[in-house]
């Protein structure tokens, strides 16, 4: 079997405008001169997607989306669909993240809606997971983490390339991170679930981390055992930071 590259995600959020681009072309151009061990991936705001894709046509980094609709199309005011980020240039889309779960009340079965409507539009989804503080505190993170794995993930995703990313809702952007002892144990019980549900595709699908990598602590999360890279908010917002980020996976 071989291992698959670390995925190094850039989620902007509703961060960026036209200037923000300049930002990319210089994870661009870095990653071009001094091609790391990860794959590198930047996901910006919906308006800004169409002008990064062209912006980093040829490049080596690849561009995604932060949510999808389950539809390819239809009367959903507001909503952008999966065709649709394809056509924007995206490869690669974000789903089920916390700030959706919380502020959309998306549910796992709507997260793994989702999922489908990204395979058919030839996407890869990254789907995330995590409990939140006080779902930690009751001692309950692994099982909630691993009930959201089931519910969110899809059979389609069988040989389909996809990625999981775990991330605790009360480290991100709050500057707080889980031990490395405590990611360990989530992203292992996370790697039960992908092969008990995927067989030998489950043992290699990147599980990333995500909440508050930073440079200073991406290196030790990084060389986590079944940490396949990181999910990176604040960070990735600034080139200097989110290399630095890039170089150490
Ligand atoms: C995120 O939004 O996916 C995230 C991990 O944010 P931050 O890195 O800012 O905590």
């Amino acid at each position: 079997l071989t291992t698959p590259r670390p995925l190094i995600a850039g989620n902007w959020k509703m961060f960026g405008l036209e200037a923000s681009l300049d930002e990319a072309r210089a994870v661009a151009a870095a990653v071009a001169q001094t091609p790391p061990a990860a794959r590198v991936a930047i996901c910006p705001p919906a308006t800004l997607l169409h002008r990064m894709s062209e912006a980093l046509s040829g490049e080596s980094v690849i561009v995604g989306g932060q949510d999808c609709h389950a539809a390819p199309q239809g009367a959903y005011t507001g909503d952008i669909s999966a065709p649709m980020l394809a056509d924007a240039g995206a490869t690669l889309v974000i789903l089920g993240h916390s700030e959706r779960r919380g502020s959309y009340d998306e549910t796992c079965e709507e997260v793994s809606a989702k999922v489908l409507a990204a395979l058919a539009a030839g996407l890869e989804p990254v789907i995330c997971l995590g409990e939140t503080l006080v779902q930690r505190e009751a001692g309950q993170a692994e099982p909630i983490v691993t009930g959201q794995a089931r519910d969110s993930l899809p059979d389609d995703l069988a040989g389909q390339a996809f990625a999981v990313a775990y991330e605790p809702v009360w480290a991100i952007g709050t500057g707080l991170t889980p031990t490395v002892a405590d990611i360990g144990a989530i992203h292992a019980a996370i790697r039960a679930v992908l092969v008990e549900r995927f067989g030998d595709h489950g043992a290699s699908v990147p599980i990333l981390y995500g909440g508050s990598v930073k440079p200073e602590n991406a290196a030790e999360i990084l060389a986590t055992p079944e940490v396949g890279g990181a999910l990176v908010g604040g960070a990735s917002l600034k080139a200097k930071d989110f290399l630095a980020i890039i170089a150490a996976a």
